[in-house]
């Protein structure tokens, strides 16, 4: 039997997902197990829109189409848990599985604790990030960086410290991560000080990582994080949808370097995003004023953002007795109400800087809040870790079983 904290290399059984899918398939083999039998009523991934920088989330109920999923797009800087607490009511009446990044993970755990989406519903399958690049800034870098024409790669990943872009006709061309990033590229900036790499906060982790030997490039690595992950896991081997090796030693040391190396260089660039805001949270936010005078009110940032959901900022923010119709609210107003609300269970996922028309680094400046709230607090989002969110008390409402 399966058990926590167990780790596999793992394929798929089919050769078409197994081909399709980014190493081995095994996410989509567990995805469309789940639901032809029954464990789930849809899957919800993301799936390659016209091009791979156009990162489509998706919600699936037949299982033949689940292989349409495969494959992992570096440019899908969504984030999954708006998806389901907004378009799926939260899984209130719906057993889904869906594919996690750790900000997905950690995101949809905040609200499970806010009782926005009903965590008995939801099957997490984590897969290991290292980070994604916004689609738009990426082209072009591809274009007068790497000398190439976007739409010729068809892949791109990051490999012994270089941005490697593959394309059609088998050309490769590789440049150092550091550099690109120190001039602005790369990754997108909130990815770069991210702390959770592997996500051991979902009920399943798969990442290519440590997969090392005749199997390397041919499977994925798997961990088990949870009892209901152990189980999908057993009920998958037992059906012989997966094939399963033990894996090699050296492979789970490598893992564990690589791992260590990426969150070394995430509290670096942390380190240095906070440097300069030592004082409260008030202080923060001065030392951003001008860069918040930059907002125009478009609100693109709270509609992006997945922890945002109550009606209150918009009522406070922008009700009649402080607005007059015609008129938008004064710029650090609709900020602080908007800080009060999120920034505790904030989970630097990113979207508020990904929409930001005026460039406000709102992600920076809310992470920074964020580790002032973990240190004044000891709160750590995105992990259910048993404690109370800091500043609002959000009961688990209609906790409705299926
Ligand atoms: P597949 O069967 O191909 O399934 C992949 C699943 O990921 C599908 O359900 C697909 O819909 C979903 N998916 C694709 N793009 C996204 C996205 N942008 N956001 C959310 N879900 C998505 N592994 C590492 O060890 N190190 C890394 O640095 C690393 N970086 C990754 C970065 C991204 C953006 C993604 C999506 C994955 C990354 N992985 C990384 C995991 C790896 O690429 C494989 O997903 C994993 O090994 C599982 O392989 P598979 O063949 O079983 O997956
Ligand atoms: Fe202001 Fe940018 Fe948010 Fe729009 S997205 S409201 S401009 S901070």
């Amino acid at each position: 039997a399966v058990n926590v904290d167990d780790m596999y290399y793992a394929y798929s059984a089919n050769s078409d997902i197994a081909s399709k899918g980014e190493y081995g398939g095994v996410v989509t083999t567990i995805m469309k197990y789940l639901l032809e039998n029954n464990i789930v009523d849809a899957i919800v991934a993301v799936e390659e829109g016209v091009d791979i920088y156009d990162a489509v989330p998706c919600l699936i109920t037949d299982p033949e189409d689940v292989i349409k999923s495969a494959g992992s797009i570096h440019c899908g800087t969504l984030n999954l848990a708006k998806f389901v607490s907004k378009y799926l009511d939260g899984c209130r009446d719906m057993k889904i599985a869906v594919t996690c990044k750790p900000c997905d993970a950690m995101t949809m755990r905040e609200l499970m604790k806010k009782g926005k989406i009903i965590e008995d519903n939801v099957i997490m399958i984590g897969v290991n990030c290292g980070g994604t690049m916004s689609p738009v800034p990426t082209m072009k870098m591809i274009e007068e960086v790497y000398e190439l024409d976007p739409k010729d790669v068809v892949k791109e990943e990051i490999a012994k410290g270089k941005l490697i872009m593959e394309t059609k006709d088998g050309e490769e061309k590789a440049i150092s991560i550091d550099e690109l990033e120190e001039d602005g590229m790369g990754r997108r900036e909130n990815c770069q000080r991210c702390e959770l790499k592997i996500p051991s906060n979902a009920d399943l982790a798969l990442g290519n990582w440590g997969v090392i030997g005749p199997l390397a490039g041919k499977a994925t690595f798997v961990e088990v994080f949870s009892e209901r992950g152990a189980d999908v896991l057993d009920k998958v081997i037992e059906a012989g949808v997966i094939n399963t090796e033990e894996p090699i030693e050296k492979g789970i040391t490598i893992r564990e370097n690589i791992n260590n190396i990426m969150l070394k260089n995430s509290a670096k660039k942390k380190a240095a995003d906070i440097e300069g805001t030592t004082g409260d949270i008030i202080d923060v936010f001065h030392a951003y004023q001008d860069e918040f005078s930059k907002c125009m009110k478009c609100y693109g940032c709270r509609e992006a953002c997945p922890l945002c959901f109550c009606e209150d900022c918009c009522l406070e923010a922008e009700g009649p007795e402080w607005v007059p119709g015609g008129y938008t609210p004064a710029a650090p107003f609709f900020h602080l109400t908007r800080m009060v609300h999120m920034v505790d269970a904030c989970t630097n996922c990113g979207q508020c800087s990904e929409v930001c028309p005026s460039e406000i680094p709102v992600s920076k400046v809310w992470a920074t809040v964020n580790n002032k709230v973990k240190e004044v607090y000891g709160y750590m989002s995105g992990f259910d870790t048993g404690e109370p969110i800091p500043f609002t008390e959000y009961p688990k409402k209609d906790n409705v079983h299926k």
